[in-house]
C-alpha cells in the first residue's frame, strides 16, 4: 500500500480534503452539485462544455466533446462509464489520493456525468497495488448506495444505477483506454485496435465512456459553482486547476493542485521548496515520463496542456520528476525505457523488439561498454519506430530517448568505448 503521509499534499481548494464519511461530504460540501443536475440534467453537458474541463489523465481532450459521443450513442441497452484509476507510470501518485482521501467528490462527479451521458453502469478501475483506494472506494461506494439519490438518478436514466470496483491487472499498459476495457472483461489488458472506438462499442460492445479520475473529481465543483467559477481558477488563458505530482530532487515533494497554467518555476521552486541542497536544475522528465524532457530554459512555461505542447513536450499526467545537475541521464533513461520495454504488451513487434533492443543499447552504453556504432543504432531507433505501435507506449518511449539525445548527447558520447 502506497504510504501518502510521507507527501506533501497541498490541495488548492479546501473542499477537496475530505475523508471517507459520506455524511461529512453531503452535510459540508456535497450533494448540492448533485442535486441540480438532478433538478437540471440537460445544463449539465452545456456547462461542462463551457467551462471547458479536460481529460485530466495526460489526454488534454476536451471532455464534453468524449461525453457527447456516449450521450449521443442510442442503446436500448446498459451504457458503462469506467473511472481510470489504474495510475501507473513513474512518477504520478495523484489519482490514489484522490481516491483514498476525497472517494466521494468522485463517486458524485461520476454520478452527475451518468446523469449527462446515460451511463448507468459506472465502474471505478483501479490499480490493485492501492490497497488504500480499493478500501475507500468499496466503502464509498456502498454508503452512496444507500442513499435516496441513487434511486432519484436510477429514475431519470431509467436503468438502475450501479457501481462495480474492479482491480485491474496491475499493468502498465492497463489505462490505456481499450485495454482498460479488455482488462475489466477478465482478459489480457492487451489495447485493441480502433475504430470501433469505445463510445460506439466498449466495455461488453456496449456504448462506454472512460475517464480519468481527476477529471470526474472537478465535475460536481463545476456544476456546483458554475463554469466561470472554474474557468477563473487558471493562470492566463488557462482554466481549472490541475493536480501536479511532483518529485525527484526537489525540498517538498509531492501532490500540489495548482491553478493550470501556473509557472514550471513556481511549482519547483515555490511549492516545492526549491532544489534539493541548493543544487543546480538539470531537467524535468514531465507527464509520467512518456515525453520530451524539459530543461532550465523552459522553467517559464506555464503548466497547462497548450504551452508544454508549445515547447513540444506534453503535461501529460501532470508528473515532473526533477533531476539536479549531477544525476546522470542516460542511466534515468535506460531505467524508463526499460520500463516501457517490460511493460510492452507485446502486441506489435516493432514495440516489443523496439523498447527492448533500445534498453539493451541503453544499458551497454550507460555502463560503459557501448561503441560508436551502438549510439547509431539508437539514434536510428527514433527515426523508424515512431507511429508503428497501436497504443502510445512505443512513441511516449521513443519521444523520451530522442529528446534525451537532442539535449544531452555529450552524457552519450562520453561513455563510448572508443574501439
Ligand atoms: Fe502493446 Fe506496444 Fe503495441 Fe501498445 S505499442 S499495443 S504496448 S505492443
Amino acid at each position: 500500500m502506497s504510504d501518502l503521509s510521507k507527501l506533501n499534499q497541498v490541495l488548492l481548494h479546501p473542499d477537496r480534503r475530505f475523508g471517507a464519511d459520506l455524511d461529512t461530504w453531503l452535510v459540508d460540501i456535497g450533494g448540492d452539485g448533485l442535486e441540480k443536475a438532478i433538478l437540471n440534467p440537460e445544463h449539465i453537458l452545456p456547462t461542462i462544455r463551457e467551462a471547458k474541463l479536460l481529460g485530466l489523465g495526460g489526454s488534454g481532450f476536451p471532455t464534453h466533446i468524449k461525453w457527447e459521443f456516449v450521450a449521443n450513442e442510442p442503446s436500448d441497452q446498459d451504457k458503462y462509464l469506467i473511472c481510470n484509476g489504474n495510475e501507473d507510470e513513474p512518477g504520478t501518485f495523484k489519482d490514489r489520493i484522490l481516491l483514498q482521501e476525497t472517494p466521494h467528490q468522485v463517486i458524485e462527479g461520476a454520478i452527475i456525468t451518468a446523469l449527462a451521458t446515460g451511463t448507468n453502469q459506472i465502474v471505478f478501475y483501479i490499480n490493485p497495488e492501492q490497497e488504500g483506494s480499493l478500501e475507500a472506494m468499496k466503502e464509498a461506494t456502498n454508503q452512496w448506495s444507500e442513499t435516496d439519490y441513487v434511486n432519484q438518478v436510477s429514475n431519470i436514466l431509467g436503468r438502475p444505477l450501479e457501481f462495480y470496483i474492479v482491480a485491474s491487472s496491475g499493468h502498465y499498459i492497463g489505462g490505456e483506454e481499450t485495454a482498460a476495457i479488455e482488462s475489466i472483461e477478465g482478459k489480457f489488458p492487451f489495447p485493441r485496435g480502433k475504430p470501433p472506438y469505445p463510445a460506439k462499442a466498449g466495455l461488453f460492445g456496449l456504448p462506454t465512456l472512460i475517464n480519468n479520475v481527476e477529471t470526474m473529481a472537478n465535475v460536481s465543483h463545476i456544476i456546483r459553482n458554475g463554469a466561470e467559477w472554474f474557468i477563473n481558477q487558471g493562470e492566463g488563458d488557462s482554466h481549472g486547476t490541475k493536480i501536479f505530482s511532483l518529485s525527484g530532487d526537489v525540498l517538498r515533494p509531492g501532490a500540489y493542485e495548482l491553478p493550470m497554467g501556473t509557472p514550471l518555476s513556481d511549482l519547483i521552486h515555490i511549492h516545492g521548496g526549491g532544489m534539493l541542497l541548493d543544487r543546480k536544475l538539470k531537467a524535468v522528465f514531465t507527464g509520467g515520463p512518456s515525453n520530451t524532457i524539459l530543461t532550465p530554459k523552459d522553467l517559464d512555461v506555464p503548466l497547462d496542456f497548450d504551452s508544454v505542447q508549445e515547447r513540444r513536450s506534453s503535461l501529460g499526467t501532470g508528473a515532473m520528476i526533477v533531476i539536479s545537475e549531477g544525476t546522470g541521464v542516460v542511466r534515468r533513461v535506460t531505467e524508463y525505457v526499460s520500463f516501457f520495454a517490460n511493460s510492452s504488451c507485446g502486441q506489435c513487434p516493432s514495440c516489443k523488439t523496439g523498447t527492448f533492443y533500445a534498453s539493451q543499447l541503453l544499458s551497454r552504453i550507460d555502463s560503459g561498454n557501448g561503441t560508436r556504432a551502438d549510439l547509431d543504432t539508437l539514434i536510428n531507433l527514433t527515426r523508424i519506430l515512431p507511429g508503428s505501435g497501436r497504443c502510445h507506449l512505443l512513441d511516449g518511449a521513443i519521444k523520451l530517448l530522442d529528446s534525451s539525445l537532442y539535449h544531452f548527447m555529450d552524457e552519450y558520447e562520453q561513455p563510448l568505448r572508443h574501439s
